[in-house]
């Protein structure tokens, strides 16, 4: 089984993506779990995520991600072959072994821009080390039941959630579309405001 998969359409033909199942990989906020009039509102739990082919297979990657090969089979499949790389659409960091087989995997595909976005700030060491590297953009997480940054990573907010001016001043208003948008979110370490979707 092939470990990345490729973005939609909105993000272009350039970007590889690497998924791990929610829940067993994230820390849910409220608004995750109920913040859809009492049903989950991440898009992570619901939607064709759910579907059970998708859940499979987002499981079989969390076993990948936990064998000695993971960051050389990483490497394999996205050195040279694409130009942005999103790690997480779904899942999260789960444990500080994992984060540092991203440090090997980012520090080995130099001419690949990565981003992610994170609420395990439980993990914020390793993620330190991850966000300096010259191509990987760190965010924290940040929906109405978690409004507050607890780190100083560059902030990924949920449309409505208040922030201050010093955040609002470097911020980019996520289009949903990377190609009009130029991949902003990729190329600097801006915050990002988004619609739920
Ligand atoms: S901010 Fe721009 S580049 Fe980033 S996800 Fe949104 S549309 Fe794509």
């Amino acid at each position: 089984m092939r470990l990345v998969i490729k973005g939609n359409s909105k993000m272009g033909p350039h970007v590889g993506i690497f998924n791990l199942p929610a829940r067993r990989t994230c820390r849910p906020s409220e608004w995750c779990l109920k913040g859809r009039r009492g049903n989950p509102a991440c898009y992570a739990l619901r939607n064709n995520f759910m579907l059970l082919s998708v859940r499979r297979s987002a499981d079989r990657r969390f076993d990948a991600s936990r064998q000695a090969s993971f960051a050389s089979d990483m490497i394999d499949e996205i050195k040279g072959k694409w130009e942005y790389f999103r790690v997480h659409s779904s899942g999260d960091f789960y444990n500080s072994e994992y984060v540092q087989k991203w440090v090997e995997i980012v520090k080995a595909c130099r001419g690949t821009l990565f981003r992610t976005s994170t609420r395990r700030v439980d993990l914020i060491d390793d993620l330190r080390v991850l966000h300096k590297l010259p191509n990987m953009i760190v965010r924290e997480s940040l929906d109405p039941t978690i409004p507050k940054p607890r780190t100083r990573f560059p902030v990924a907010a949920l449309s409505g959630v208040e922030l201050t001016k010093a955040k609002m001043d470097r911020m980019l208003f996520c289009l949903n579309d990377c190609v009009g948008c130029d991949y902003g979110c990729w190329k600097e370490p801006l915050n990002i405001m988004f619609e739920p979707h």
